[in-house]
């Protein structure tokens, strides 16, 4: 909680409002929600946009009973609304894109870890085998809008996804009521659209190691940002790291060599997907993915401190 505030305010600050703009903050997805409009809109549009946030729980969490997600974990069928099916569908694509390092099916695994409990702890060997021998995102099947899990043991999870959605589905209701300028923060994931005051907006990429310290500073005018990271969610236990990007092939925490990855694309949902996907598969990896995405750019922070930027971005270290 205390680094997402720290990176608000980071934001706030590199953003150096002048003009103030029509603000709105919520809570949803377990993170700081805000909404920011700089050019058109109101306080109620503003509101209006945060409220997509609960619809979009309401349908995609797995954690909340009746969602459709939570039905079709539960029952291994559901009839599902257009918006998610598309989302699965998505999902289904960077699965295969991504050699399975984006995996949605892994919510049997992710379930046996609990990232926030007060007293943590690791997940049962046993146990965590026989969740990942259930994962893969592979034994889906969509048909239009019927889902069914082949494997009815397969939970899904759309925590690697569901904020980029959500920033696509709040910046196209902004766009079409005519906001020209706004940003939204949605914890790992920011949208920006139409720069602010005729310049880009300037975006703090966070250092995962010292909370509150920036790696440098993104010039943006439009699209989407989305950081993973392993220190925005995690534990240590007996001096080791436990964070909660899984490795699809082994259920524990990836360890491939990064500290954070952040991708800058048109798209908050591949923005987010992607995030996810080359922490999981390092660096070598993230730029094979990367290469099937013309439209996305990447910046890598290495496990020696080193950065590597991946595709065209403007950015400026500290
Ligand atoms: P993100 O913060 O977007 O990188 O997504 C991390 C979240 O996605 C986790 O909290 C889990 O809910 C879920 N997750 C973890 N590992 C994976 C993975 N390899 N593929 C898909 N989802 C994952
Ligand atoms: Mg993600």
């Amino acid at each position: 909680m205390k680094r997402l505030l720290a990176l608000l305010l980071a934001l706030c600050l590199l953003c150096g409002c002048s003009a103030k703009p029509v603000t709105a903050q919520g809570f949803a997805m377990d993170t700081i929600l805000s909404v920011s409009l700089y050019q058109g809109g109101s306080q109620a549009l503003a509101q209006e946009a945060l409220s997509l946030a609960d619809e979009a729980e309401a349908r995609l969490s797995c954690h909340r009973e009746g969602t459709e997600i939570s039905r079709l974990n539960q029952e291994g069928c559901a009839t599902l609304s257009p918006e998610t099916a598309e989302l699965l569908a998505f999902c289904l694509d960077m699965y295969a894109a991504s050699s399975g390092a984006l995996d949605i099916g892994l919510g049997g695994v992710s379930a046996l870890w609990d990232f926030s409990a007060e007293q943590p702890s690791l997940p049962e060997e046993s146990a965590l085998l026989e969740a990942l021998s259930h994962a893969g995102a592979d034994g889906l099947r969509l048909d239009g809008n019927e889902a069914t899990l082949l494997d009815p043991c397969m939970q899904l999870d759309l925590g690697a996804v569901a904020k980029g959605a959500l920033a696509d589905d709040m910046a196209a209701l902004l766009r079409e009521r005519g906001v020209t300028s706004f940003l939204l923060n949605l914890g790992g994931c920011l949208y920006l659209s139409g720069g602010k005051d005729g310049e880009p907006f300037r975006v703090g990429v966070e250092d995962p190691r010292q909370s509150g310290s920036m790696l440098g500073v993104l010039y943006l005018t439009e699209g989407a940002v989305s950081t993973s990271s392993g220190a925005q969610r995690g534990f240590t236990l007996d001096g080791v790291r436990y964070h909660h990007i899984l490795d699809p092939k082994t259920g524990y925490p990836a360890d491939a060599g990064l500290l954070s990855v952040t991708v800058v694309c048109p798209s908050g949902l591949l923005a987010d997907a992607l995030s996810t996907a080359c922490f999981v598969l390092g660096e070598e990896g993230a730029a094979a993915l990367l290469a099937q995405f013309p439209q996305a750019s990447a910046l890598l922070l290495l496990e020696d401190g080193s950065l590597r930027v991946l595709g065209s971005l403007d950015f400026e270290p500290a």
